[in-house]
């Protein structure tokens, strides 16, 4: 029964949340997802057209005409569902066409489809390995690889974020083991630094490990052709488990899939229990994933001109006299410190019309609050422009343009 007693302790908790800066307050889009978005926030405000900053549609093919059109004509072609788990009666010969544009597209052996990348995630460590082995994990990586080493037999290590040489001392302490997994992700999202893979592959293969990467924030742009950071390190085919998302960049819907060696992936097909107790990726889907695979694969336009806007961006701050976190990557953190300083901050920006969220502790460590922009090939310059422009009025406004670290700490507080 759902006592009063118990409605009381959960508003507490709720409450509590609240009073300690934690609560999720979801803004609400009236609009498609794209550089152009039309914004209602806080729920109940009048509509604004805003610059979105922060969605993680990295080649703006979340609302592409070609990618629309090839998933409306996969609705009339293969209908709205499939009320059916994949191995019931859930596969489709698109579903086959999409694991496999997605397998010559990642450079593996094989792919299978999952719900989602989180999904995946959450199934393919207790579908490959067993009591015997063990998996030794960066310390930053993304959350569903935490719930899904969780959810496997075999044993958990980690070591500290990107530090190799902890990195080996792990493996040579696991060299009793029947197998090793090392598990990354590509590109890490909150600081948008990429894994050293090229190091992390020698080690493996120095010490008879097998190698996972997440690579949910770099499918589709990292690397010359945009296949992910296995490109961009220069170790395409020697990554033997790569997960990914098609949520982000790769048209931003929503499912997933695990790709690599052959065996695993059989694995994942008898074994992971989300892809054996869970929906099938909608055809609609599926469809519109095909075409965005056909699209990046055609050229490298989309990915080319994320990267020069990137590189645009980042000097433009940097030059504005903001503080960022250097790097490569289209995801790129404005270095704030100070938790109410990002919560105020974004606030003005969103009133110059410039979408873009603060982060501070727990999402980041203590005294490491920020804003993190991300930019899109849906960006153009009048876009990135304006925002550049709203960025130094507002760090004008509060006195930071051209402080080091110590200087807006000092004014700020941590
Ligand atoms: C976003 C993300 C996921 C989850 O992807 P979904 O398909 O949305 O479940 C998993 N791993 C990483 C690294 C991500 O960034």
């Amino acid at each position: 029964m759902f006592s009063p007693e118990i409605r009381t302790s959960y508003q507490q908790q709720l409450g509590d949340m609240q009073s300690q800066g934690i609560f999720k307050q979801e803004r609400v889009i009236c609009s498609p997802q794209d550089a152009d978005i039309e914004a209602v926030f806080p729920i109940g405000s009048e509509m604004k057209h805003v610059i979105n900053m922060c969605a993680n549609n990295y080649l703006g093919l979340s609302s592409h005409p070609e990618v629309i059109a090839a998933a409306h004509a996969g609705l009339d072609s293969h209908g709205y569902g499939m009320s059916s788990v994949r191995f019931i009666c859930g596969t489709q010969d698109i579903h086959k066409e999409l694991e496999k544009k997605l397998t010559e597209f990642l450079g593996t052996e094989d792919t299978i489809l999952f719900p989602s990348c989180m999904d995946a995630n959450g199934g393919v460590f207790e579908a490959v390995l067993g009591e015997q082995d063990v998996m030794i994990a960066d310390r930053l990586v993304h959350a569903s690889i935490v719930d899904g080493m969780r959810l496997a037999k075999a044993q958990q290590d980690t070591y500290k974020h990107s530090d190799m040489a902890h990195l080996e001392q792990k493996l040579q302490l696991h060299q009793d083991k029947r197998a090793r997994l090392i598990i990354t992700d590509g590109s890490f999202s909150m600081d948008g630094d990429l894994a050293k893979l090229d190091q992390i592959v020698e080690l493996a293969e120095k010490y008879n490990a097998m190698v996972f990467l997440d690579d949910s924030h770099a499918s589709g742009f990292i690397g010359k052709t945009g296949r992910g950071t296995h490109e961009h390190c220069g170790v395409l085919g020697r990554i033997d488990i790569i997960t990914t998302t098609l949520g982000k960049a790769l048209g931003g819907a929503s499912g997933g899939c695990v790709s690599g060696r052959r065996e695993l992936v059989e694995m994942c097909r008898q074994k992971a229990r989300p892809y054996l107790f869970s929906n099938t990726v909608p055809p609609v889907v599926a469809a519109g994933a095909i075409r965005v695979i056909d699209l990046i694969s055609s050229t490298t336009e989309r990915r080319d001109k994320l990267e020069k806007s990137t590189q645009w961006w980042r000097e433009g701050l940097t030059k504005a006299g903001l503080i960022i976190k250097a790097g490569e990557t289209p995801i790129v953190p404005v270095m704030l410190f100070n938790a109410k300083l990002s919560q105020d901050f974004a606030r003005d920006l969103y009133d110059l019309g410039i979408y873009a969220v603060g982060f501070f502790f727990p999402v980041v460590p203590k005294a490491q609050a920020r804003i993190r922009t991300q930019i899109s090939a849906a960006h153009e310059m009048h876009h990135l422009e304006k925002a550049l422009d709203a960025f130094t009025k507002v760090g004008e406004k509060y006195g930071i343009l051209g402080l080091t670290k110590a200087e807006i700490i000092a004014k700020y507080g941590e």
